[in-house]
């Protein structure tokens, strides 16, 4: 009899828990309503967006990761929303950097490579929306590469990017850069300057970035595992922001949402760092948002980073405007179960650039990679989460037996570097290419951002960046657009296998 009451008693719970679960709100326009009920109120709150350069989102502890001690960044997923399948626009740290400022894909914002392009006056970035809603802003960076000539500092009050060059042999946009302690000693300073205020701080911080030289304790923590070593030193430097915004009472007023530019391939698919590939390893970033509303758990939905922008503004209620590639994720902030995925653009122009080969462009949603390249190559990322065994014939064959259809779809072009023009690029999958799992939502529906016509992007430099270029302080000085190691390759191989290297 007891057994049976306690049964019944379970029951109730569990149907009461459905009940009086608040249901997750339908629309975007919703859940900026149901927010703004909230206490504080979204207008009220500060803004913290910290960038951590090249981190993987599986070398986490909070992603599964079990090698290494992240305390404070698990810490903060535990308290937020962690998104645990997130893809950057390009595996490259202007551009990527540029899209999550913009919620507009390459394409669109016309960053298509780190040096030689920037981002022009006519994208409006976070910052200036935050600006112009009457927050302090101030802008933290670790790297040369996200100097403000590139075109991140507008709408920024202070964007310290100051680098002492004269310890550099040699100059490259891979290897100036700060240590995450000098960057958070800065923020921290001027966080102190805007507490009473309503502030947004963007803190970037480049240490897991090559070269790696982490700091003890955690070089010893980690042996010959040096990237490991930044990653768990980055995560004690997060700690001392997080402490900061705990120890003066404002976490609870401050949306604070954390993120990667791109990953490190780590010796993967035969790259040793990032920017050649579109693979999952340089890819896919961390993204967790906390609010100060409570809101908690993970969510599995296939995002990008190009939503942070939209997201962002949601939560703090400024209203969005214009047109963007970006989605605002404020409904699965609010509600774990809410599904808002998207196939995700991805591309880089590295190769094509930089020793000019093919470059690459992929879609990848949470069950396929695909990457247009001379060869197409579709990853099943359910089964092959590593992307190791191209599926893409086989995938192709069946395609066309379900569609009826001899018709294939064709790579935008032969490689062919340096001869590619804007029509091409309009190649949209559809009928073709569907795969038999899934008509509907998966690859069948991808499309491919709208090249603009006659250009690849905003090209720099013009006179006023290149009056704007530091000053280089000893003769010696060599400039290298490779960084330290890297040689122009002789062949034109598709796949480097390079071992060393170094850009941004
Ligand atoms: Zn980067």
């Amino acid at each position: 009899m007891r057994v049976w009451g306690a049964l019944v008693l379970a029951l109730l719970a569990g149907l009461a828990a459905v009940v009086l679960r608040p249901r997750a709100p339908r629309t975007e326009a919703e859940a900026r309503a149901r927010l703004l009920q909230g206490k504080p109120a979204p207008g009220d709150l500060n803004v913290v967006l910290v960038t951590i350069d090249t981190l993987r989102a599986d070398r986490l502890g909070c992603y599964g990761f079990a090698g290494i001690e992240t305390p404070e960044i698990d810490r903060l997923a535990r308290e937020g929303v962690l998104f645990e399948r997130v893809t950057t626009a390009v595996p490259l740290t202007l551009p990527a950097h540029a899209s999550i400022f913009t919620g507009l894909l390459p394409p669109h914002h016309g960053v298509r490579d780190n040096g030689g392009f920037f981002l022009d006056a006519s994208k409006t970035t976070l910052a200036e929306r935050l600006r112009g809603a009457g927050y302090a802003t101030g802008a933290f960076v670790g790297a040369w590469v996200l100097e403000s000539k590139w075109g991140l500092a507008r709408g920024f009050d202070t964007y310290a990017d100051k680098f002492d060059l004269s310890k550099y042999r040699v100059i490259s946009l891979g290897t100036v850069q700060k240590k995450g302690d000098e960057v958070m000693d800065g923020a921290l300073a001027w966080l102190e300057t805007v507490r009473k205020r309503k502030f947004f701080a963007w803190v970037h911080l480049y240490d897991p970035h090559t070269p790696y030289d982490p700091p003890e304790p955690y070089r010893s923590r980690h042996p010959g595992e040096p990237y490991l070593g930044e990653v768990a030193y980055t995560d004690h430097v997060v700690g001392r922001l997080l402490d900061w915004l705990r120890n003066g009472g404002l976490m609870e007023r401050t949306l604070v949402v954390l993120t990667a530019d791109h990953g490190e391939s780590l010796g993967e698919h035969g790259e040793a760092t990032h920017g050649f590939f579109i693979y999952g390893s340089t890819t896919q970033v961390p993204l967790i948002v906390r609010t100060p509303w409570g809101h908690r758990g993970r969510n599995r939905s296939p995002v990008a980073s190009v939503d942070i922008f939209p997201t962002v503004l949601d939560l703090v209620g400024v209203a969005p405007e214009g047109a963007i590639d970006g989605r605002s994720l404020v409904r699965a902030v609010m509600d774990r179960a809410v599904e808002v995925g998207h196939a995700s653009y991805v591309e880089t122009y590295f190769p094509r650039y930089h020793f000019g080969w093919q470059h690459l462009r992929g879609l990848r949603d949470g069950v396929h990679q695909f990457v247009e390249a001379p060869r197409p190559e579709l990853y099943d990322l359910e089964k092959d989460p590593g992307e190791t065994t191209n599926v893409y014939k086989a995938y192709r064959r069946r395609a066309e037996e379900l569609s009826g259809t001899s018709s294939t779809p064709r790579p935008c072009s032969a490689w062919r570097p340096w001869a590619t023009s804007a029509a091409r690029w309009r190649w949209t999958p559809g009928r073709s290419f569907r795969t038999p799992r899934t008509r509907s939502a998966s690859i069948s529906s991808w499309t491919w951002p709208r090249e603009p016509p006659g250009r690849t992007g905003s090209r720099t430099p013009s006179r006023r960046c290149a009056r704007s270029s530091p000053r280089i302080p000893r003769s010696s000085t060599r400039i290298s657009p490779w960084g330290i190691g890297w040689s122009r390759p002789h062949a034109r191989t598709r796949r480097s296998r390079s071992s060393s290297g170094s850009w941004p």
